[in-house]
């Protein structure tokens, strides 16, 4: 294996980690603001609900106070029929009263109506408030842990790009250190990843076979070999090649983040 090769590759597991610590940084506060907007929502629909029981309220004062003008009427119209002098008049004046009396029931079925509407309302404005109350309370508490996941993933960004320049630095010392750096964030810029391994005959990045010739080659680990000398590349796809003979018994152990490193080479 070329000798910047083996740091390449745990560049890439910290570069891989890097960029999923910033993807979740900046997705939680979308996720927040889901929620703000789910919130928000709620109050508008319990906003509707109110505004209903308030027009029903309105509409039952409007009827019972037509309901007593027209018996207020009835009233006066009872005086005329005790003051009037002849039979036409009364019929005319009873005829009257019929009228009020019925537009009196008229206006109490309504009022019932309303009545009945503006029970259904509070039975609707229980769960407005059920669901205002539920959407705050996962607000607040989405909210809170998006604030300390964030702080955390923060801590742990700094920390592996620490280590990412730390590491940098280490590759650059190295006589090919700056060729090797600019080769792999050239791929790394076009492709998201820049070194993948060989396995099975296989480049695992594009899953095309690798010549004969150039798998013996990578898999030579003498130092006149030609992947001792110089950074492989797949023919097909381009990622920087290599093979991992103990890819089951890691000898990087040594390295901070292996884990997260062999996890991704494994995934990979
Ligand atoms: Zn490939």
């Amino acid at each position: 294996m070329h000798p910047d090769l083996a740091r390449l590759i745990d560049l890439q597991a910290y570069d891989i980690e890097a960029k999923r610590l910033r993807d979740q940084i900046a997705a939680l506060p979308r996720q927040v603001a889901a929620l703000d907007t789910k919130a928000k929502a709620a109050v508008g629909q319990r906003a509707v609900v109110l505004d209903l029981i308030v027009k029903e309220e309105a509409l039952r004062r409007r009827i019972e106070s037509d309901i007593a003008d027209l018996r207020q009427k009835i009233v006066r119209i009872q005086k005329k029929i005790d003051a009037a002098t002849t039979a036409i008049q009364v019929t005319s004046l009873e005829h009257e009263a019929v009228f009020a009396r019925a537009e009196i029931n008229r206006l109490e079925d309504a009022e019932l109506e309303s009545m009945e509407r503006a029970e259904a309302l509070e039975v609707q404005r229980t769960l407005a408030d059920q669901a205002v109350a539920g959407a705050t309370v996962t607000l607040d508490k989405e909210s809170a842990r998006a604030t300390q996941a964030v702080a955390r993933d923060r801590v742990s960004l700094a920390e592996v790009d620490g280590r990412r320049a730390a590491l940098r630095a280490q590759i650059a010392q190295s006589p090919t250190g700056e060729a090797s750096l600019a080769i792999y964030d050239r791929i790394a810029r076009a492709k998201g990843t820049a070194v993948a391994q060989a396995l099975n005959q296989k480049c695992t990045a594009c899953q095309m076979m690798l010549r004969p010739q150039r798998w013996n080659d990578l898999r030579d680990n003498s130092p006149e070999s030609e992947s001792s000398q110089t950074l492989m590349a797949c023919e097909n796809c381009g990622h920087l090649l290599y093979y991992d003979p103990a890819r089951d018994a890691p000898q990087r152990a040594a390295v901070p983040f292996e884990s997260i490193a062999a996890q991704i080479v494994r995934s990979l």
